[in-house]
């Protein structure tokens, strides 16, 4: 610090900041725009966590792993699976380390906000057929009016078969949709509250419209709904009642921009985190530590239930596990590290009102690593040590990751949590890593192919560590 000659230097030396991954390095714009392709089919074909979950087996399969037997002995390099229910899967590769040195675990989820049917979904009102719905996960309503939405979902009859649905993807196929008000006529609508312009009522699914041609029955319009659906699927009205059916925005993910540099796809939330974790996971090859890689259901509403990371089903694998080699499963807990592979907002420059630049996420900086999510205060958040914030960012510092820290918005502005508090409290050390998203949650969220790319390079980090 001699004289004032040295200050850009020491400015390089002492500051820090991050920059666009194309002017870091042109060669991963290409080689993202590639992984995408592959990101993108799996995408359009997984529209709720079943199907999801159907093709991260299928693709599991076709790679080694077979189905997860805790009466069998496995070594370093067998690969396994294990499906909870059809709807979150956990798949794992064997490493050359005793278990209890601890796992690796990557936990995405692969469920989204969706309009899910009730369990008695069809009435027909002045003539028209409708499904009532009530809808999952941190949805804006308004947004899924007026648009092309399609069905998808299983109904498990009485006889006991179960038969799955898929209506609206195909373009030969009807799809479906909320109607909104004309303008013309949206005074008192103009009036209500952001959350209440569509209320959680109002949500109603146009099916039929045409009455079956018998003059004595009433509501027959719904019978035409109804009668379609037993040609086609041997379903009556009772049957609803044991289904999963979920409405969702109709039709695949698209490039985005002139330069095709994002993709534009219902679902990036967390299904994006899910697939680069995926191809990270499949790649494993005897790695040191046993590779554990979840996808999860049930995030968007808090993961409850017996699929989501409340359940204790990684625990029991992660048990039964130990068991095979005669360790304290205690011990493969306390000595691994967890990656919850979960989105961020990324910084928009249009409401940037709620962001605070310095510490957001921006597109096409990399994968982003988001230390605590949580509102009020980090209430609800796992907020990881500065040891692990350390461990995480000099491996993928080691290993050339694009990487950025992001933060949920402005303090106070609203906030939310992803499954890292659920495997944290598991003892194992755990820190959210993925990719930023514009319009998150929306019917068509955006992101930035160089960040998806970024983000499978980290898991594959991760997973080789
Ligand atoms: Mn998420
Ligand atoms: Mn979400």
């Amino acid at each position: 610090m001699e004289n004032v000659k040295s200050g850009k230097k020491l400015q390089e030396m002492l500051t820090y900041s991050v920059k666009h991954i194309a002017k870091r390095d042109r060669d991963a714009v290409e080689k993202s725009f590639e992984f995408c392709e592959g990101y993108k089919d799996f995408l359009s074909r997984s529209k709720t966590e079943r199907l999801a979950a159907a093709n991260i087996l299928e693709i599991a399969k076709a790679n080694g792993y077979t189905q997860y037997d805790s009466a069998k002995v496995y070594f370093a390099g067998d690969k396994v699976y294990l499906n909870n229910r059809d709807k979150s899967v956990i798949l794992a590769t064997i490493g050359t380390n005793t278990l209890d040195k601890g796992v690796s675990i990557v936990a995405s989820h692969i469920d989204c906000p969706r309009l899910d049917l009730k369990p008695n979904p069809m009435y027909e009102n002045n003539e028209i057929g409708y499904f009532k719905t009530h809808y999952y996960g941190g949805v804006k309503r308004y947004q899924w009016a007026a648009m092309p939405l399609a069905i998808h979902g299983v109904v498990v009859k009485t006889n006991g078969e179960k038969v799955e649905i898929h209506i609206g993807e195909d373009p030969a196929d009807p799809v479906f949709c909320l109607t909104d008000l004309l303008p013309h006529l949206s005074k008192d609508q103009a009036e209500r509250k952001m959350r209440d312009v569509i209320k959680g009522e109002e949500m109603n699914v146009v099916i039929s419209s045409l009455p079956y041609r018998d003059d004595e029955v009433k509501e027959a319009v719904k019978l035409t709904a109804l009668a379609l659906m037993y040609e086609k699927y041997s379903i009556t009205e009772r049957e609803f009642i044991n289904a999963e059916l979920e409405v969702v925005p109709a039709g695949g993910a698209r490039d985005v921009g002139f330069d095709r540099s994002l993709i534009g796809a219902y679902g990036h939330d967390d299904r994006v985190c899910a697939y680069t974790s995926l191809m990270a996971e499949i790649e494993a090859d005897a790695p040191a530590y046993t590779t554990v890689s979840v996808y999860a259901d049930k995030e968007e509403v808090g993961s409850d239930g017996v699929t989501g990371m409340h359940s204790d089903f990684l625990e029991h694998f992660i048990i039964h596990l130990a068991q095979m080699q005669n360790v304290d499963p205690l011990m493969v807990l306390r000595n691994s590290k967890c990656l919850s592979a979960d989105v961020n907002a990324a910084y928009d420059p249009t409401f940037r009102d709620v962001m605070e630049p310095r510490n957001s996420c921006y597109i096409n900086r990399g994968v982003v690593i988001t230390k605590y999510t949580g509102s009020g205060g980090k209430g609800g958040t796992n907020d990881t040590t500065a040891e692990y914030m350390a461990e995480v960012t000099n491996l993928l510092d080691s290993k050339g990751v694009f990487w950025q820290t992001g933060e949920l918005g402005k303090v106070d502005q609203g906030g939310g949590g992803t499954v890292a508090k659920f495997v944290s409290q598991k003892n194992v050390d755990t820190v959210d890593v993925g990719v930023p998203v514009l319009s998150m949650h929306s019917p068509f969220e955006l992101v930035a192919k160089t960040d998806v790319y970024a983000t499978y390079k980290a898991f594959q980090a991760f997973l080789n560590r």
